[in-house]
């Protein structure tokens, strides 16, 4: 490895919380266990607590906040869209804890991670000759990277 490459910090934990992420989903998907499921997702909490680490609010809008279990519209969840209010309303209702989330369904608001000047600093780990810290230029290249 260069001496000049630079590792984000939580580098290991957050390759830990992509597998866990990957294999809740499959868990709940296609084997269909859900209590393991559950598991692998107080497993995802427990660990992003302890290394003090933020998931990213996409994700983290996949899984429950009381039985920490996948959030996947269909199989573990219900997914209902209010459209009383000026602002229609989606209602996410876990199928284990019967827990309800609700978001606005509002298109034009962004959430600050997904703004392009919250990118400071874009880390490459995708080629094993070099890695190089470069500057983004569009969100697109941000959700590809991550
Ligand atoms: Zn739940």
């Amino acid at each position: 490895m260069p001496k000049n490459t630079r590792k984000c910090q939580g580098f290991e934990s957050f390759q830990r919380l992509n597998y866990l992420f990957q294999i809740r989903d499959f868990m709940a998907i296609n084997v269909g266990n859900i209590a393991l499921s559950t598991y692998y997702g107080s497993l995802i909490d427990s660990i992003a607590k302890k290394s003090v680490l933020r998931i990213d609010p996409v994700l983290k809008k996949q899984s429950c906040k009381k039985c920490k279990g996948a959030l996947l519209p269909g199989t573990t969840a219900d997914v209902k869209i209010k459209s009383n209010k000026k602002v229609p309303i989606v209602i996410w209702k876990c199928k284990q804890c019967s827990f309800v989330r609700k978001y606005p369904a509002n298109g034009n608001k962004k959430l600050w991670c997904e703004k392009p000047e919250s990118l400071v600093t874009l880390l490459n780990y995708s080629s094993t000759k070099t890695s190089q810290n470069s500057m983004a230029n569009t969100p697109e290249q941000n959700k590809h990277k991550s």
